[in-house]
């Protein structure tokens, strides 16, 4: 080969490498499978149902360019909570949509719904919650595996929410769109966008959503999920939320700008908090910041824009900017800053650990 040709050949292996980095790649998780039926009423079994529609999510999705789909089970197998986040997390997926049908005692109950990660005190979230987390009772070592999860007690389900939510603005966002998404291609009432406690969702370092396609404990709603007709309309609607998506945010993304690049970096400042004397809290070169909002707008960091607080700093990341308030090296204080923009309405904060300039996980950062 000529230089030229050699050159040629090794431009061409760059860009083939560089195209395959940037598919989008989302983790199809369909609940439940193998021992675990989930939710079976009326013949109607959740188990299958959810892989039906999952199967039909990814073929849909299979005949974009450039989009890889994951799955965490293709056929009825029992795969622990565990596992399956795993499999999302290893595959460094971009979304990850887990699929499962909602029940109740009530039968008329009827409709759809998508949660995202968060605290909630609603007693009908809860129990939604604790219905999908009680699975892992079929898991040996449940209890171990799960820091002592107990899937029967409330503060147990509250207590999987409050950790590190970075991601809560894209998953709001896919949430959104496959609630729209189930209105515009199904008859199914719309139950809105929800936020609860789910095991599966917990250990999971990507935007992520749980959807509850519908109600088998309800006679007609559980024939429609049942039907493969239901099935490829759900599917639908689900494949187009995931699309849209992937063009709101990962196309931004994977443009030419980097993909993270810090908008205004500010001296770290001092916060009002007084810093604590006693050493006990400051973890060795982490430093805790609390993220109050994240917008796709951009605003001037000043306090009348953040309810009177001040210290806001501001990152772009992806497509959207990620507003925090405070920077500290104890976790003490930065508990004491997510007190404060709790208390200004800022109610689905959370803190972020940063470690050699990027953002570790804080229950690593804590120990
Ligand atoms: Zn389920």
């Amino acid at each position: 080969m000529t230089k030229l040709a050699q050159l040629l050949f090794v431009l061409l292996l760059t860009i083939t490498a560089q195209s395959q980095t940037k598919k989008f790649k989302v983790v199809l998780d369909a609940g439940h499978g193998g021992k675990d039926y989930g939710a079976t009423y009326h013949g109607n079994i959740e188990k299958k149902i959810s892989l039906n529609t999952v199967l039909k999510v990814g073929e849909i999705l299979s005949k974009e360019s450039n989009i890889e789909v994951v799955y965490t089970r293709k056929t009825d197998v029992f795969v622990e909570l565990n596992e399956r986040a795993n499999i999302a997390n290893r595959s460094k997926g971009h979304l990850f949509v887990s699929m499962h049908c909602n029940a109740n005692d009530n039968q008329a109950a009827a409709g759809n719904e998508t949660y995202v990660m968060g605290v909630t005190r609603n007693a009908a979230n809860l129990e939604v919650a604790k219905k999908e987390n009680a699975v892992v009772t079929l898991e040996s070592d449940y209890k171990i595996k799960y820091d002592g999860f107990d899937p029967k007690s409330p503060e147990s389900v509250m207590g999987i929410s409050i950790m590190q939510e970075e991601n809560i603005q894209q998953s709001i966002d896919i949430a959104g769109k496959v609630q729209q998404a189930f209105t515009k291609f199904t008859t199914s009432k719309n139950r809105g966008v929800k936020q609860a406690g789910f095991l599966v969702l917990r250990e999971i370092i990507m935007p992520r959503v749980l959807i509850e396609m519908g109600f088998v404990s309800n006679k007609n709603e559980g024939a429609f999920l049942n039907s493969s007709e239901g099935q490829n309309k759900l599917a639908e609607a689900i494949s187009k939320a995931i699309l849209g998506y992937r063009d709101d945010f990962f196309k931004l993304e994977s443009g030419v700008t980097p993909k993270k690049d810090v908008v205004k970096k500010e001296e770290p400042k001092k916060t009002d908090v007084k810093p604590s004397t006693d050493n006990k809290t400051a973890v060795d070169g982490v430093t805790f910041k609390v993220q109050i909002s994240a917008s796709g707008k951009k605003l001037e960091t000043l306090p009348k824009n953040f309810k009177g607080l001040k210290n806001i700093s501001i990152e772009k990341e992806n497509a959207i900017y990620k507003y925090f308030y405070g920077t500290t090296t104890s976790y003490a204080i930065a508990k004491q800053l997510l007190a404060d923009a709790n208390a200004k309405g800022y109610s689905s904060s959370f803190i972020v650990a940063i470690k050699n300039g990027k953002k570790i996980k804080l229950s690593e950062a804590i120990k």
